[in-house]
């Protein structure tokens, strides 16, 4: 059977990796924890990744301050569990994110997101990833042969990545790997959007971060995903999943296959399979618990400019700016807070009679305003070709 184009042959594993998928019809603790458990012991066992004593750095996806039941963060039962079976292996968890934007509170995010209340119950500390940073050489580095990281994210024994699994406009998916952008600091990230507008190049960036740093496990939140035009749509999917393994790209290449997307369309696992920095072969990856093919969401909206990419890049350049999404403000719910203004890396948003309107000429697409507005008043407009296509 081929699964998406990729053949799942894995009778012989040659440097083969396993990748765990587990059913949790939902996010009460008690199924999260037994999900949890369950997806490590298939993949080995936390103990065989993590040692007592270790200093353990645990990373969910807070891309913005919403409540967890909207779908666009790790939700707080997961990283709770996650974070209990380090402290009953000896381990000392910390937990950290950095979300996008500038001028931001982060406590507030950390209150919104539900993870304030984990690190009180189970007594790992939040730590501030805006803090103490050094620069380091990137091993292999496309874009970037130096990057400013978390000193502490560098000196712990391992990283823990948590990532939700969602759907993104400019990646078309964000997973394991998409999810260490949140190490670089606030408004760093926009810069790499400004420095990497194109998705091939913004895929190498953020792999670059995969090389400086990579993470010992991955397990992702797969329970309630996200569909459509993520990273912050209201069209959330029970899919009642959670994946886990030692590989970040073999985690995403086996979620993208079960959505219906290739591992070689979402430009960071692309990256990282070629710099060899993990699998992004079905064939080499023995997806272990649920059969893979029985897991597969055959009707998963991808976001709109899925299908645009698939158009050759010779037609594509001629029409791109026709069909590809735009972002639009919606004046009855923006608040005039001007953060969109202020996030937009390549200021292509200025105001007008006091509300924010967007240069699409000068819109890279990154969606930085879509993710950080606090309203949700950006939308994402399809123009009219793009609607008669897609
Ligand atoms: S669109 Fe959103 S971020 Fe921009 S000013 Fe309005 S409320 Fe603020
Ligand atoms: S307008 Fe929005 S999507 Fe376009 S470049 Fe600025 S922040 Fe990015």
């Amino acid at each position: 059977m081929t699964l998406n184009g990729v053949n799942p042959v894995s009778d012989s594993l040659p440097n083969g990796v396993k990748v765990s998928v587990v059913r949790c019809s939902d996010y009460s603790q008690g199924n999260v924890d037994k999900a949890v458990r369950q997806a490590l012991a298939l993949i080995g066992g936390i103990g065989g990744i993590i040692k007592r004593g270790h200093r353990v750095l645990v990373k969910p996806n807070m891309l913005s301050a919403r409540n967890p039941e909207r779908a666009v963060t790790t939700h707080p039962n997961l990283l709770r569990a996650v974070v209990e079976m380090l402290k009953e292996v000896g381990a000392d968890p910390l937990i950290g994110d950095s979300p996008g934007g500038v001028n931001r509170d982060i406590a507030k995010f950390w209150e919104v997101c539900g993870y304030k209340e984990v690190s009180e119950i189970t007594g790992a500390p939040l730590v501030n990833l805006e803090r103490n940073l050094e620069e380091v050489e990137v091993p292999q580095g496309r874009v970037y042969k130096r990057l400013h990281l978390p000193q502490i994210a560098l000196e712990v024994d391992a990283l823990i990545s948590l990532p939700k699994l969602k759907t993104h406009n400019l990646t078309l998916y964000t997973g394991a790997v998409k999810n260490l952008l949140g190490l670089i600091p606030g408004l760093g990230k926009s810069e790499f959007h400004k420095r990497c507008p194109q998705p091939g190049e913004f895929g190498e960036a953020v792999v670059d971060i995969l090389a400086a740093v990579k993470p010992k496990l991955s397990i992702m939140d797969g329970v309630v995903a996200m569909e459509g035009n993520g990273p912050v749509s209201d069209d959330l999917r029970k899919i009642g999943l959670i994946l886990a393994s030692t590989d970040a790209v073999a985690l995403d290449t086996t979620v993208q296959t079960i959505i219906g997307l290739k591992p070689f369309d979402v430009p960071t696992t692309a990256a990282a399979v070629k710099r060899g920095l993990g699998i992004g072969d079905l064939g080499r990856i023995e997806v272990v618990g649920e059969r893979l093919e029985e897991v597969i969401v055959d009707d998963f909206r991808l976001p709109s400019n899925a299908v645009v990419r698939s158009i050759p890049k010779s037609i594509l350049k001629l029409i791109a700016r026709r069909v590809m999404v735009k972002p639009t403000v919606d004046k009855g719910k923006c608040s005039q807070c001007q953060s969109c203004l202020e996030n937009c890396p390549v200021k292509a948003i200025s105001l007008k009679d006091d509300y924010p309107r967007v240069d699409h000429r000068g819109c890279i697409l990154c969606l930085c305003c879509y993710e950080l507005c606090p309203q949700n008043a950006i939308q994402l407009r399809r123009s009219l070709l793009a609607k008669l296509w897609m």
